[in-house]
């Protein structure tokens, strides 16, 4: 079916709905957004786009998105450089950083295990980590926040072995019911979180 659309707005709706949860739908409406900007507003937004590869690369040191090596975490000597804490990805890093409750070090893995879709060990940044603790020799607290999914709790449990092998300090974030929530709603590995990192009073 030919489309309605020429084929430059065609072109945009196809890129947006590119995006993880937009749908043509949205991919429509957000292109005919652009479309209504001012030229000026619209080329400032390419260019937001057109420059992140270009600008902005991996912290050779915890993984993290950045535009200096090393990122400014892992540049400031006031940070505790014997607590390292373990996340999926860049995002959740900022989210730590955001709640500024922690004063460690980070290590972005870029995901987590997922043997179905071929992530294995070898696609995270697993050896990368092992040589930071090397460095250090083994006199480092690592802290796993990999999320609490099934992918999220298998990584942390890998991870965990494998730093237990060097017989490095290791500890995982508890999970488990959040402020407010009603118990009955929560899932069966919620509790089991929350159980195993209960607080002796
Ligand atoms: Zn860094």
């Amino acid at each position: 079916m030919p489309s309605a659309f020429p084929p430059a707005l065609e072109r945009l709706i196809k890129n947006f709905s590119k995006l993880p949860g937009i749908g043509e739908k949205s991919a429509t409406r957000l292109a005919l957004q652009v479309l209504r900007w001012p030229e000026g507003q619209a080329a400032e937004f390419a260019e937001s786009i057109a420059v992140l590869h270009s600008r902005i690369r991996l912290c050779s040191s915890c993984h993290t998105f950045s535009e200096q090596d090393p990122c400014p975490v892992c540049a400031d000597p006031r940070r505790d450089a014997s607590k390292i804490c373990v996340v999926e990805d860049p995002g959740d890093l900022l989210a730590m950083e955001k709640a500024g409750a922690f004063n460690g070090l980070y290590h972005v893995l870029h995901g987590v295990l997922a043997p179905m879709d071929g992530i294995g060990p070898d696609q995270l940044k697993l050896k990368e980590l092992m040589q930071r603790v090397e460095q250090r020799g083994g006199e480092v607290e690592v802290i796993i926040a990999t999320s609490s999914t099934a992918a999220g709790e298998a990584t942390a449990s890998f991870l965990s072995d494998m730093l237990a092998e060097k017989g490095v300090r290791t500890s995982r974030i508890a999970c488990g019911i959040p402020m407010g929530m009603d118990l009955k709603y929560a899932d069966k590995m919620t509790l089991q979180r929350a159980l195993e990192a209960r607080i002796k009073y």
